[in-house]
């Protein structure tokens, strides 16, 4: 594995035009830092958080966290870290943080998880936030919240930030450089109000594993549903085209950091649609620099264009072609 990550580690991802596409790796322990450097990721886009509570009999402590989150911004060196507050409860259930039993979720999915979890155990939300900012003491932070479905919420949760920034302000520590809060795009009433979000997210990161899920009422997880659930169908594609669309001239960064971006020709399709930064697994990195360099975006723009105003039967095969008759 690492000789294969080793032989892509230097592909810059320039596209054929000459853009420089940003490939950002997703991890979730200190060990899988080690991956930036073997594959040569432009950092990590998406640290999810939750990994570390979910291996642990207890809630860990804020002292555990900031020692993790701080292995990470150390081993991650000068690269960008995405850090996502935890995404636990639904069906990433952890013992220690069990609510009120009477409260059973139907849809674990759809229920009291993420950020909605976080917002309500304060206590949980603000001992991570004091981890974040004490381990990026003096370095850049990104912070992203999990499931954001309305702005509010995006509101409510910085606001725990700034308390606990304040906080150590006052007692003269030394504080990020700075700090970018943004949220993740997955649930798609968000994709509604994202003229809403002007003003308050620095970054908007589009969760395409969770956001399919809900657009198409199909589990992710259930394999009777896996033909329901397509990245390459023309719902999902042109419901993803609209939102770099409604961004255009506004000050907000945009990725795509589900794991669609690390699927060759899902790949190909964001491109065509308007993105421009991936967060992907880490093994898909060396192989989608090199599809990225042999894409020229103004014709991947076209192909998407006409195939999404009139749709070919088979979106997936019609792609294909077209990429393997460019020897994509
Ligand atoms: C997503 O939903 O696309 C995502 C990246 O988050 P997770 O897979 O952790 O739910
Ligand atoms: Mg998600």
């Amino acid at each position: 594995k690492q000789a294969a990550y080793a032989e892509l580690r230097d592909v810059e991802p320039f596209t054929r035009c000459g853009t420089r596409i940003q490939v950002m790796m997703n991890a979730g322990l200190r060990d899988d830092v080690a991956a930036l450097a073997l594959t040569g990721a432009d950092g990590i886009g998406l640290f999810r958080t939750e990994f570390q509570f979910l291996v642990s009999a207890t809630l860990p402590q804020r002292e555990r966290q900031t020692r993790l989150y701080r292995d990470v911004l150390e081993a991650a060196g000068d690269k960008p870290v995405v850090f996502r507050t935890v995404d636990i409860g639904g069906d990433k259930a952890v013992p220690y943080l069990q609510s009120d039993s009477s409260i059973h979720d139907e849809n674990p999915a759809m229920g009291w998880r993420a950020l909605r979890l976080s917002l309500e155990r304060e206590g949980l939300l603000k001992s991570q936030a004091r981890a974040l900012l004490e381990a990026a003491s003096g370095r850049s932070l990104y912070v992203m919240f999990p499931m954001v479905s309305e702005p509010w919420e995006f509101d409510e949760a910085k606001a725990v930030f700034d308390e606990q920034l304040a906080y150590l302000r006052k007692l003269k520590r030394v504080l990020p450089e700075a700090i970018h809060y943004g949220a993740m795009l997955e649930v798609p009433a968000l994709a509604e109000v994202l003229d809403q979000l002007v003003g308050r997210v620095s970054f908007l990161s589009v969760g395409t594993n969770d956001l399919t899920q809900f657009l198409f009422a199909a589990d992710r997880a259930n394999p009777k549903l896996a033909a329901r659930y397509d990245w390459m169908s023309p719902a999902i594609l042109r419901f993803l085209r609209r939102i770099p669309q409604s961004l255009t001239g506004y000050d907000i960064d945009l990725g795509v950091c589900g794991e669609m971006g690390g699927r060759r020709m899902e790949a190909l399709a964001l491109l065509g649609l308007g993105y421009r930064r991936l967060s992907i697994t880490p093994a898909a990195v060396g192989p989608i620099k090199e599809l990225i360099r042999k894409v020229d975006l103004s014709e991947i723009t076209k192909a998407m264009t006409d195939w999404l105003a009139n749709p070919p039967d088979d979106m997936r095969a019609a792609v294909n072609q077209w990429a393997s008759e460019r020897d994509i």
